[in-house]
């Protein structure tokens, strides 16, 4: 297993780690902070740094499909990763401003889920935007949205993780906004997200710890996608990180 420190710790985005294994796919370390795709957020890309001072550039990371719980750091294509061997230290950090941008539009859907009590069909985040499914069929309004997520932010409330068992995951079914999405089973414990007062389901991507630091997020685009579902086009009403 790789152990994920993102699952506890969103804000590190360095950590020392060993390599385990690398093949054409990616590079496994034993421990990381790269989040890999996955509950719709887009994968972090950053660095890997040898002890001689060489980096390698990483532009996405992935589960391991054919290895659960393994996590595969992707490099940048004709990246030299050749000469890393089992058991050799690197130092791994995520591109800060990508992920930043990651933590706030997550938490930003999450706001959408609250001002939206239908269920979710499908959501993507990256860098550049953030978009949520919604299964319902009555028309949603741009600027309403776009006030309700600037009122959450400007509430400034706490948002934390914790663990629960399956056992009360099954008890409060309830909890599980998303039709696309389910729970990962078989850890014997789920990781759901709390953002105090507003909205509480289960998630393991990575969030801004307050929803202050969403900021300034708005509504760019509401679509009919189908004859039962409605997509909500998040944005930065900044520049777009790079
Ligand atoms: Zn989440």
């Amino acid at each position: 297993m790789t152990e994920e420190l993102f699952r506890e710790d969103a804000t590190a985005l360095e950590c020392e780690a060993s390599v385990v294994s690398v093949d054409e796919r990616g590079i496994v370390l034993d421990r990381t902070v790269f989040y890999p795709l996955g509950g719709g957020q887009a994968g972090d890309a950053g660095t890997l740094r040898l002890a001689d001072g060489r980096e390698i550039e990483i532009v996405d990371t992935r589960k391991d499909k054919e290895r659960p719980g393994l996590i595969l750091h992707v490099p940048a294509s004709g990246s030299e990763t050749t000469a890393l061997q089992p058991g050799q230290p690197v130092l791994a950090r995520v591109a800060a401003a990508r992920r930043k941008a990651h933590m706030r539009f997550h938490t930003a859907t999450h706001l959408l889920c609250a001002l939206v009590s239908h269920p979710v069909d499908g959501c993507s985040i990256t860098a550049g935007y953030a978009r949520l499914d919604f299964h319902m069929t009555e028309p949603l309004d741009k600027d309403e949205l776009t006030a309700g997520i600037a009122r959450l932010v400007r509430e400034a409330h706490p948002v934390r993780h914790r663990w629960i068992s399956e056992a009360e995951l099954d008890a409060n079914p309830q909890l599980v906004r998303s039709m696309s999405v389910q729970p990962p089973r078989g850890l014997g414990r789920i990781r759901v997200l709390e953002i105090e007062g507003v909205d509480l389901q289960p998630c393991g991507g990575t969030h801004v710890a307050n929803t202050a630091e969403v900021g300034a997020v708005v509504v760019t685009k509401i679509e009919k996608k189908s004859a039962m579902t409605r997509r909500v086009v998040l944005g930065f009403a900044e520049p777009a990180a790079r």
